[in-house]
This record gives structure tokens, sequence and C-alpha cells, in this order.
């Protein structure tokens, strides 16, 4: 056997409901919001992440999957969907045929991180992003999407954390903030911290070493260093949070760990899944798409990991409401006219199964069971001669004669909202 790489799982069965659950419900979610979805490659250009994520983060210089092709060129399998996203809008001139660009994405992500819960190699996010908007209602609107979805997908105990980093005419005097009081302490922090304060000292934030944390925790607020128009827009999110009636936390630490956030940042956390707790996280771009080589437009967008929304949902989430049929057959000719029932329910929109290894009827209702079908119908030589199926309700046991030509819509009245 060889196994799967480290980092990386299978989604099967029994799981891959909770998968299509979120997958079905963002989208329609989505597309209530206007947005509509956008493939992009699972490989990139190594150097879109370099500029665009940022070449001091930990995810370009630590966890990229990046490799020289057989052509020569740096290539890499992308960490985050933000950068493909805007190359896309900018490739395509999306603002051209979409009169407000939002668009959404699904897919798998990669970051040589070290695998433990929730914390994968290679994971999956949805992701969505709006160009072109300003008004920080718009902002609002997102953190109202992301609220929304984790409401639809049942997830209790979650909290909503903003914050806002400013923008390229006030981070500097708040780099140097952090600097100066960081002082002589700055060689109590961690190798990478010591490094960070050099090159980007709001990265800072980033550190996950436990030892750092408290001389972290005493460090200033990016909101108490923001330009009088960056503390108006936020002042102005923070207003309108209050019209959609979303609770929210204040978090000054709350930097995330890419370059291009300007002003507003969020996260959303969940209460139930261990460490690895932000399910959702993301912000506003206000200079990446012009620092990609497109147009002077602002942006902001969130995403989310697949896998914490369904580490984070009810159990009863992965539900499905399937309901299988299984048609049972005693005799070669009962055996045809159960394939041509088969075929018939499943174009009639019905899960439908058989057995073909032609084992005896006790055998095939085993089979049944397994499946947990809610309904066998049964054809032999009486039922046959009779132009009837036999449909036993394999919850009750109860038996019934129902005539072949009224089969599809007995199934379907018994069936109906059980299955889309
Ligand atoms: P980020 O781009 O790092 O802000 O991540 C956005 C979301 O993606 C996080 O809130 C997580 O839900 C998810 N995520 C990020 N990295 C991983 C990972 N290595 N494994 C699983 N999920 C992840």
């Amino acid at each position: 056997m060889i196994p799967a790489i480290r980092g990386t799982h299978d989604i099967l069965p029994g799981e891959v409901e909770r998968w299509q659950r979120v997958e079905d419900v963002s989208r329609r979610l989505f597309e209530r919001y206007g947005y509509a979805e956008v493939r992009t490659p699972v490989i990139e250009r190594e150097e879109l992440f370099a500029k665009g994520t940022g070449e001091t983060t930990d995810i370009v210089q630590k966890e990229m999957y990046a490799f020289t092709d057989k052509g020569g060129e740096r290539i890499t399998l992308r960490p985050e969907a933000t950068p493909s996203l805007v190359r896309a809008f900018v490739e395509h001139s999306l603002e051209q045929s979409m009169p407000v660009p939002k668009i959404y994405l699904f897919g798998p992500m990669f970051r040589y991180e070290r695998p433990q819960k929730g914390r994968y190699r290679q994971f999956h996010q949805l992701d969505v992003e709006v160009f072109g908007i300003s008004d920080p209602a718009i902002d609002a609107e997102v953190l109202d999407l992301a609220w929304a979805l984790v409401t639809e997908l049942g997830i209790a105990n979650v909290e909503l954390v903003v914050n806002s980093v400013g923008c390229p005419a006030c981070r500097p005097a708040f780099s140097e903030a952090l600097v100066k009081a960081l002082g002589e302490d700055v060689g109590r922090l961690c190798a990478d911290c010591q490094r960070r304060a050099a090159t980007n000292p709001l990265r800072i934030f980033d550190c996950k070493v436990a030892q750092d944390q408290p001389l972290i925790d005493t460090l200033p607020h990016s909101t108490d260093y923001l330009c009088e128009s960056c503390k108006a827009h936020f002042a102005a999110v923070e207003r309108h949070l209050h019209v959609y009636g979303i609770p929210y936390r204040l978090s000054h630490r709350l930097v995330r760990g890419l370059d291009y956030y300007t002003r507003t940042t969020f996260e959303i956390l969940a209460g139930n899944i261990g460490a690895q707790n932000a399910i959702l996280g993301g912000g506003r771009y206000d200079g990446l798409v012009k620092q990609l080589g497109g147009p002077d437009r602002v942006g902001i967008g969130f995403a989310a990991g697949i896998e914490r929304l369904v580490l984070a949902m009810p159990e009863e989430a992965g539900a499905h409401g399937r309901v299988p049929i299984f048609v049972a057959s005693m005799g070669e000719a009962a055996r045809d006219s159960g394939i041509a029932l088969l075929r018939d329910l499943r174009r009639a929109g019905l899960e439908a199964h058989m057995e073909y290894e032609g084992r005896s009827i006790k055998s095939q209702m085993k089979r049944a069971d397994r499946l947990k079908a809610a309904y066998a119908l049964i054809i032999g030589d009486n039922e046959l001669a009779r132009g009837e199926v036999t449909v036993k309700n394999m919850r009750t046991s109860e038996q019934a004669q129902v005539p072949r030509a009224g089969i599809l819509d007995y199934c379907r009245a018994r069936v109906s909202g059980g299955q889309e």
C-alpha cells in the first residue's frame, strides 16, 4: 500500500455529505448576494504570491510548494486564493463584463505547515472577493455574508472579531511605534520575531510562540494610529455592523498573516474545534490590484477553510435526506423487468439499487438493509403475470401490491422531499 502524503486526506462517503452541504449552502448564499463563480488553476507563477501575499509572510517564506518546472519556470501550488482571483480579475478585465465584480471560488490550497487537527498541507477554501467598492457599507455586507454562512451551516458558538490595520499612509507610524515599544525587549522574542521587527514589524502579531505572547500583548494597537480617513472608515464599518445587527469584538492583534490587508480585517472563530479555531478570515486589500499590475481598484473578501467548517458543523448537518429504493427480483424474466424498473426509477429522479450476482431473495433483502433502503420493490413470476410490483416498506415491513404502470408515481409520492 502506498499511503497518502502527510497532511493530505481523502474525503470519504459519510463525511463527503457534509462537504456537499457546505458547498450547496454557500453556493446558494453567494448567489443571493450577487456573486458569480470563478475557477482558476491550482498552479500559478511563484511571483504572484511573492508579490501579492508578501515576501516577508510565513506563507511565502516557509510554506509554499514552489518548484521549477521542466521548462525552467518557477511555479507554485497556490497557498491561498486572493492573488489568483485578483490576477483573473485583471487578466480578463472582469469589470468590463460585470457591473459589480463579485466573485467566488471553491478549491484546494497548499501550505507546507505542521499538520495537526484542523491544519493540513492540502486543505480547501471557499473564497469571495468584491472589487471596486470603497464605501464601508460593502465591508459590512461582506461581514454579513460571512456571518450568514456560519449561521446557515448551523455553526454555533462563533465569534466575529474585527480590527483595522490602517493604510500605507498611517501604517509606517504604527510600525515605528511597535519597534519603539519593543525597544531592547526585542532580544527576548523568538528569532522569527527579531527578523520581523527588522523587516515587517506588523508580522510580529502572527507569532505563535507561547513565550512571546505576554510581550506581544503589551504592544500598541493599530486603531490608535489610524489616519483620519481610516478612522472614519472603521467607524462607519462599525456603524453598519450595528445596522446589520451582527455581534462582534474588536481585537487589536488581528493583523492577519498576509501583507496586502488595508483597513478592515476580520476573522470568525469557532468555540468547539480545538486550537485551530479560525474558521474564516479576510479583509480589505485596497492596493493589491494595482500592485499586481491592474487598474487602481480596491477590494475586499474572505476565505473560509472547508475542513474547519465541516468540523464545526453540528452532527446532523451531514444527513442528506437520501431515500434509496432497492429492486429485488426472482428469475431471469423478472430480473430483466427489474432492470427496466431500475432505469425508470433513476430517470424519474429517484435513487435506485439492484444486485446483479443472482443471489437468493433473502440475500437481496439483506443487501437492501445494508443500503438502508426505504423501500424494496420485489418482482417475481407472480408479479410479472399480474403486471404488479410488491412494495415492502423496509421500516415498517408492511407490504403492498402496486400496478407496474403506477409504481413510479407511488414511489415519487412517498419519497418526495427526501431527495432533491
Ligand atoms: P488564511 O488565508 O490563512 O487567513 O486562512 C483562511 C482560512 O483557511 C482559515 O480561517 C482556515 O479556516 C483555513 N486554513 C488556513 N490554513 C489552513 C490549513 N493549513 N489547514 C486547514 N485550513 C486552513
